[in-house]
């Protein structure tokens, strides 16, 4: 192995295809085919980028799915960047199309080293790794690539052992190696910020306004056991924090540095630490930002407080997404989610009261259901009639006890990789058939978004927003294409 590293050049990318949350292990969301969901910023490529800083390392770093660029364009980036290593972020759902990309840039390049990174290579076992044709990738990270990225690369180029950088796995002898997957990192202050000065910023938008939304992770873990999630198995289900002077910072950075006003708080559970939050928002409100950026966060319908939501709208924050997911007692027991309706329509009013946006999301298609339960969550589809809306059917991810649950009924195909939210490997529950769940996505989206008091009420913002008519056009026309679509 060359061990001259001074010229090393790594290059870190999101393949062209579609567009995938590819950054999100969590969800993975496709983005195209979603009702309303917006691309989020590459910070995964970003943490690698900014752990390489002062080290002799060239970086080259594209999203190529938000340039819109296609294979040709990565050919040509490649042949004339010439890298000695390509760090790539897959999703289950494009795994086969990311391979065969891989292969590509193999034929152009014998020597290049491969580092692919996905929640798909959390602590696998074997057999989910026999069904992927691996032969042009020397190293998986399914841990925390933020934490280990540049690390592993590190050593890679040093001649030495990855084996105690936790997360990954690594070829020896022909073997797959895993390292340990068992500890998650708690310091979460010591990260430097993503390198965004080689992210394309202004790719990701706010939907409604199409300026630049910084995506800043503030948090992760969640103590909850949802059977669908993959929160609790690859991030833990300790809640782990930045400290909000930390955050701070990066909301600063982004703001001075990079002109950046609008910020996807990203976390599982933002609201689930009351007295966190309101500090966080207490450093916003009394810093020269205040009033100058808005935020959007997630939260749990419960534990939550009006006073709560009401700090974070002073503080910018416009939007608030929940995870309602269900509108069936029974479903929202044995989904594990720990919440009620009644929490759902007492969150929802809360936001309301405080002034905030809602984005609920839902799901239907659990093995148990049939048409009563997917109608209860119709129901509170509309008994909420949030801002915006997604319906997703679950997917049985590895791990989770939604799969075992799959496998043992029988509603689960052979292969779960190549699928997303929107096309799940779970051949439907014991009483329905996965068409009938995906005209019932289809039938009650179109129902929601093309009413004529949905319409109206999205009008009204544009009186004080006019761009935000061109950016709502977008989304309705893109949503009424993917609603008109024959289904996947
Ligand atoms: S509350 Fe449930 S869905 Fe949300 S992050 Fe926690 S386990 Fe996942």
């Amino acid at each position: 192995m060359n061990t001259d590293k001074s010229n090393k050049k790594i290059m870190l990318i999101y393949p062209p295809g579609k567009a995938y949350q590819r950054g999100e292990d969590r969800c993975q969301g496709n983005i195209e085919n979603s009702a309303a969901t917006s691309i989020h910023a590459c910070n995964d490529l970003g943490y690698v980028a900014s752990g390489l800083h002062g080290l002799p390392y060239r970086i080259f770093l594209k999203d190529y799915p938000v340039e819109k660029g296609r294979v040709s364009d990565l050919i040509s980036d490649f042949k004339t960047f010439f890298p000695d290593l390509v760090f790539m972020s897959i999703t289950q759902a494009t795994i086969f199309h990311d391979l065969d990309t891989i292969a590509r840039l193999k034929t152009l390049h014998s020597g290049l080293v491969v580092v692919l990174k996905g929640a798909l290579f959390f602590d696998p076992v074997d057999t989910g790794l026999s069904r992927l044709d691996l032969s042009c990738v020397d190293y998986l990270i399914g841990g925390e690539s933020d934490f280990v990225g540049a690390r592993l690369i590190h050593c890679h180029f040093n001649n030495k052992s990855p084996h105690h950088l936790g997360g990954i796995l690594y070829k020896h002898q022909g073997a797959w190696i895993k390292t340990d997957f068992s500890r998650f990192e708690d310091n979460l202050d010591c990260l430097r910020f993503p390198d965004r000065s080689l992210m394309n910023n202004q790719r990701y938008t706010r939907p409604d306004t199409g300026r630049a939304q910084a995506t800043i992770s503030v948090a992760r873990g969640c103590p909850s056991s949802c059977i669908y999630c993959l929160t609790p198995i690859i991030s833990g289900k300790k809640l782990r924090q930045r400290s909000p002077e930390n955050v701070m910072a990066e909301l600063r950075e982004c703001y001075h540095r990079f002109k950046i006003h609008d910020f996807f708080l990203k976390s599982d559970t933002f609201t689930l630490d009351a007295s966190w939050v309101k500090r966080l928002c207490h450093l916003i409100m009394g810093s020269e930002l205040c009033g100058h950026i808005a935020w959007v966060a997630n939260s749990r319908t419960r534990p939550l407080e009006y006073e709560t939501l009401a700090l974070m709208k002073q503080a910018g924050c416009w939007l608030v997404a929940f995870g309602f997911e269900s509108g069936s007692p029974e479903s929202l027991i044995k989904m594990g989610k720990g919440a009620t309706v009644d929490d759902s329509l007492r969150a929802a009013g809360l936001a309301r009261k405080a002034g905030l946006k809602i984005f609920g999301f839902f799901m239907a298609g659990f093995p148990w259901e049939n048409m009563d339960h997917l109608k209860a969550t119709e129901d509170l589809i509309y008994g909420i009639n949030a801002d915006f809306i997604e319906i997703h059917i679950p997917i049985p991810h590895a791990k989770t006890p939604l799969n075992h649950l799959c496998t043992v009924t029988g509603q689960y195909s052979v292969d779960d990789l190549g699928h997303d939210y929107f096309a799940s490997p779970a051949t439907g529950t014991l009483h329905l058939s996965k068409g009938q769940i995906q005209d019932f996505r289809k039938r009650v989206l179109f129902d929601y978004y093309f009413r004529v008091s949905y319409i109206l009420n999205r009008l009204k913002d544009t009186i004080k927003n006019p761009k935000a008519l061109i950016y709502y056009g977008h989304y309705a026309l893109r949503l009424f294409v993917n609603l008109v679509r024959v289904r996947p």
